[in-house]
């Protein structure tokens, strides 16, 4: 008996600091949370099915001691979401996946594990408001205020519909992010170039797209003014796949006739001169090649004064050098090409230029920073990476300037925006 009862009393005590040890570990556990994580609950009163309005109560999210928190700057709060409570929010959009940029304490979020994580500091007390938000998708841009009421509810509220279109001129194209022969082919909105002025040799097979001609000319008629000796002409636009295949494939085949390579060894050093078919610049009709009489397209042209004046100028009509000297690692293209000019609009071009970047290398500070802002003729810009078609950003704060998924390789899509 005796035995029994000291068991149990050992059982009660191992079982007791079980229990404290759990508590103990709940708590620190709880003490890593550096700030309170309200956690929203899909309301079960709104059916998905039901038909969004201009401001719909959506979901239920305890929000105690949300509006001091929020008015602190030096305590952000963060608020979860997953995607399905993100579609609560706005049942209109139907996409499984959101992002989310979150203004005005400029803080971006991007979908990411199944769900976002906004930080924020912001919360207007008199009406509620968290943030204003623009949600884009492929063809209509959204805006409303996201707000929170002292009932515990957060919606959305003065929703309305707008247009966009995507934007092809931030689109790259390169070794690793080719474009299908289809893509190349089936490019809309060519136009011919007839003007005997700028086009070389009487051609009659050169194209490209038509807000590019309107660049181009432009570009022509200032570097002739500037200097008519420049005398610069288009040696050639868009390309399609199968013309860009016939000459890669005469490079290749040349020098491996008559330069003794081996097939591999022409392919690649091909490769650094001529894209390969389906990663060439000119499938996308936002290229040309200009070129002074009396210079050729190699190396040639390196310290041609029509080079330099390119290389100094172009940007100024939205153009870039493309395959510049220093940025091979970049580009993969081995060959400086001061003739090949890209279309990407004002103010990229711009910005390009100012950073000393290739488009690669924008990419890639884009995408690691997530946006990128700037100054253009006193105005405020920004690029915003979202790693998915829908993206809130505040419409009442920016313009969108220009929206482009980035390259059929790259998983995202760029969106240029103007502060107001
Ligand atoms: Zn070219």
């Amino acid at each position: 008996m005796k035995k029994n009862v000291a068991t149990i009393i050992t059982i009660c005590f191992i079982a007791a600091i079980v229990i404290a040890v759990v508590i103990f570990l709940v708590q620190q556990q709880n003490n890593d949370v550096e700030n309170p994580t309200p956690t929203v609950t899909p309301s079960t009163s709104h059916s998905q099915t039901n038909e969004p309005t201009q401001s719909q109560n959506i979901t239920e999210i305890p929000l105690e001691g949300l509006n001091e928190k929020l008015a602190d700057v030096n305590n952000p709060i963060t608020i979860t979401l997953n995607s399905e409570q993100l579609k609560i929010i706005d049942t209109s959009v139907s996409s499984e996946t959101y992002a989310l940029v979150y203004f005005p304490d400029r803080n971006i979020s991007n979908y990411e594990n199944g769900q976002f994580i906004l930080k924020t500091s912001v919360f207007h007390e008199t009406n509620n408001y968290i943030g204003t938000i623009t949600i884009v998708s492929d063809s209509y841009v959204k805006a409303g205020c996201l707000l929170a009421d002292k009932d515990g509810k957060i919606y959305v509220e003065n929703s309305e519909k707008n247009q966009i279109s995507a934007d092809v001129s931030l689109r790259i194209i390169n070794r690793y992010n080719p474009i299908t022969q289809q893509q190349a082919d089936d490019i809309e909105g060519l136009e011919n170039l007839t003007n005997p002025w700028y086009v070389l040799d009487e051609r009659d097979d050169l194209y490209i797209l038509s807000h590019v001609k309107t660049a181009m000319e432009s570009l022509l008629t200032e570097a002739d003014r500037q200097d008519s000796s420049l005398n610069m002409h288009v040696a050639s636009g868009y390309r399609d796949y199968a013309s860009q295949k016939q000459s890669f494939d005469y490079w290749v085949n040349r020098r491996v006739t008559q330069e003794n390579m081996t097939y591999e060894q022409a392919y690649d050093y091909t490769a650094g001169r001529v894209a390969i078919p389906g990663c060439s610049e000119h499938h996308n009709g936002l290229t040309v090649d200009l070129i002074s009489y009396g210079y050729m397209l190699d190396e040639s042209s390196k310290d041609a004064p029509y080079a330099k004046w390119l290389k100094d100028n172009s940007y100024k009509f939205g153009f870039t050098i493309r395959y510049e000297e220093g940025k091979e690692q970049y580009t993969h293209i081995t060959l400086y090409e001061p003739w090949h000019i890209r279309y990407v609009g004002l103010p990229t071009a711009y910005y390009l230029y100012a950073n000393n970047l290739c488009m690669e290398e924008f990419y890639e500070t884009l995408i690691n920073e997530g946006y990128l802002d700037f100054e253009y003729e006193g105005e405020t810009y920004r690029y915003i990476y979202s790693k998915t078609d829908n993206i809130y950003i505040n419409q009442n704060i920016m313009d969108i300037v220009q929206y482009s998924s980035i390259a059929s390789g790259v998983e995202g899509y760029v969106l240029l925006c103007k502060i107001r």
